[in-house]
């Protein structure tokens, strides 16, 4: 028996992670076809992958010249088209919100990357998701790590153990920061990804939003998900059982194992080309405390966590502008988390926020965070 080519939306192809979904469907051809691509600032690319993989249907930003077969939509039409079965959430930001949530309400199959989703506005979209019965399937590689552990348990979990790199900050001292380059804070010691996360991998606001998701995916509240510094990024994540028992999934820095692994979920496809792990050459493994001090961010994003309402959504913007700041050579490393707090400080967050207010809080944050800006430089 042949089984059914799953169709797939991926919306955020032209960036790291939406790359590396193309290359597993290229890689199996018998397995998944592009019914949409909705792509990024990267023009020539995005109309390189028209071609490549022939989607209906595409959405841009920009103007472009598109191939008369090939129909122009929003990414909400595309995520609850008809002829796609899977979507991939592959955006960074508020963006993929929208298309979150349209493709949840027409029953698609979802594989998750854009964090912002569930920081933001993770009741909502779990109560959807719930009352639906569709699964998140999540394309980060704690998350996933999580979800491979939790695979056949019906037990409680006890606490989840995200690991972090630490970036390329590790062990400086809060002072040393101030005078980090970009190009410093962008050269991230084990994985290669995009801009924004890359920086927010530096300050470990990526950890921070991280934790607030995996309490959303999970069901757990956020003080059961712990953060441990793990240099070498092959442990992905552990989750802890209430007889002590610790389950983790390791393999080597490569996003692809964990993409694959959502898209053809429940099913596990064979290692295409991503490197496997030598355990003798790996040697040692190690895991460290973090040291708060030196990463005001992760601070700032537990405790909006921790508030909630819309916090999570204020401090996710302001973070977005800050980071973009630094990345224009605007500001300095060490400003990205003042700008956040400042925001935060200033934030009057709504409890049981819609998504309404939701979107409104991220447009405040984003103007007050600019404000901002003219006072602290
Ligand atoms: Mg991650």
């Amino acid at each position: 028996m042949t089984k059914a080519v799953k169709k797939l939306a991926v919306l955020g192809s032209t960036g790291s992670i939406g790359r590396q979904v193309l290359d597993i469907v290229q890689s199996f051809p018998d397995k998944f076809t592009v019914t949409g691509l909705a792509g990024g600032k990267n023009t020539s690319l995005f109309m390189n992958q028209i071609s490549q993989f022939k989607p209906k249907l595409v959405y841009i930003a920009g103007k472009l010249d598109l191939p008369g077969n090939v129909k122009l939509e929003s990414m909400e039409e595309i995520a609850r088209h008809p002829e796609v079965d899977m979507v991939v959430i592959a955006t960074s930001g508020r963006v993929g919100l929208g298309p979150t949530l349209s493709a949840i309400k027409a029953g698609k199959k979802i594989a998750l990357a854009n964090k912002e989703v569930l920081v933001m506005a993770g009741e909502i979209v779990m109560a959807e998701a719930r009352a639906r019965q569709i699964q998140l399937l999540p394309i980060d590689s704690e998350h996933s790590a999580i979800y491979q552990c939790l695979s056949g348990e019906t037990n409680k979990i006890d606490r989840i153990i995200l690991t972090a790199s630490g970036g390329p900050f590790l062990n400086h001292a809060a002072s040393m920061l101030a005078n980090v380059t970009v190009d410093e804070a962008l050269s991230h010691p084990t994985w290669k990804m995009g801009k924004k996360v890359t920086i927010d991998s530096a300050t470990l606001m990526n950890k921070g939003l991280e934790a607030i998701e995996a309490s959303w995916l999970f069901a757990v509240p956020l003080s059961k998900v712990e953060i441990v510094i793990h240099r070498q990024s092959i442990v992905h994540s552990l989750v802890e059982f209430v007889d002590g028992s610790i389950k983790a999934q390791l393999s080597m820095p490569d996003m692809r194992i964990a993409i694959q692994y959502a898209l053809s979920y429940p099913e596990r496809l064979a290692n295409y080309g991503p490197p496997r792990i030598n355990l003798p050459e790996l040697n040692h493994l190690t895991f460290e405390r973090i040291d708060y001090s030196v990463f005001p961010c992760l601070t700032l994003a537990l405790e909006a966590g921790k508030n909630a309402g819309t916090y999570p959504a204020a401090m996710c913007a302001a973070d977005e502008v800050a980071v973009e700041l630094f990345l224009q050579k605007r500001i300095h490393f060490n400003q990205i988390a003042e700008i956040i707090e400042k925001t935060l400080s200033l934030h009057r967050s709504i409890e049981k926020p819609t998504l309404e207010e939701i979107l409104k809080a991220d447009e405040w944050a984003r103007d007050t965070a600019l404000a901002i800006l003219s006072k602290v430089t």
